[in-house]
């Protein structure tokens, strides 16, 4: 799930921009100050920034300049804000180190087409629709499964438990976790209904002498594993 950092003192903007990048499956966090925003980038990195221009505390412009002049934000992907539509104000947001820029008031979906093209080219491995572990491939556009280039045909839960477990490698989910994730909250199935489709995946993909990449975790639940990097 790419992170996105959202630095804007007008609430109703800062919200819009949550409310959409969240429905487009980003993980937001927001701050209405530039100072804020500087320390906040100290202690953690999102994949990508949107940044006000002006701001209380700091200027979207000078936090930037800070931003390109330390080696851990150097290249952190930044989209400036702008209520300013001049061109010399323009080239001097993109002087600072912007990668790009929108005047406001800008159209969502155009910052939305922007966000995931700038990610695309800085953040790869966020953004792909490929998942990738050892001799499995899985792309979630055209749900084709892959082991050892040979296609594998599964079913719909169980390319949804694949893809679920795959996002996540070495991490145990419970039956609970996995209903949940794969199912959604408001479907009431049995635990037992988990152990099924695994066993069904686990037929579907391990064919002949491969490794299981699924992990079973007495008591706990299940996790893909984390060392099927080496294909065998
Ligand atoms: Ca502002």
């Amino acid at each position: 799930m790419p992170k996105v950092l959202i630095v804007e003192d007008e609430e109703p903007l800062s919200l819009l921009l949550r409310y959409n990048l969240e429905a487009e499956g980003y993980s937001v966090e927001a701050c209405a100050r530039g100072d804020e925003a500087e320390i906040r980038l100290r202690e953690s990195q999102p994949d990508l920034l949107l940044l006000d221009w002006m701001l209380p505390g700091l200027s979207g412009i000078e936090l930037c300049r800070r931003l390109r002049a330390r080696a851990e934000t150097e290249r952190l992907p930044v989209i400036m804000l702008t209520a300013r539509g001049e061109e010399a104000e323009r080239i001097r947001g993109l002087a600072t180190g912007a990668d790009d820029y929108v005047v406001k008031p800008f159209s969502i979906p155009e910052l939305m087409a922007r966000v995931r093209a700038i990610l695309r080219r800085a953040r790869p491995e966020v953004v792909s629709t490929m998942l990738r572990s050892g001799d499995i491939e899985l792309d979630r556009e055209t749900h084709r499964v892959r082991r050892n280039g040979k296609e594998i045909h599964l079913g719909p839960t169980e390319f949804r438990l694949l893809e679920f477990l795959m996002t996540s490698p070495g991490r145990v989910f419970s039956r609970e976790q996995l209903l949940d994730g794969v199912w959604g909250h408001d479907v009431y199935v049995d635990e037992r209904t988990v152990d099924v489709h695994v066993g069904r995946l686990r037929k579907a993909i391990n064919r002949g002498k491969v490794k299981d990449p699924i992990r079973t975790v007495r008591g706990a639940g299940y996790a893909f594993n984390d060392q099927f990097a080496v294909a065998v």
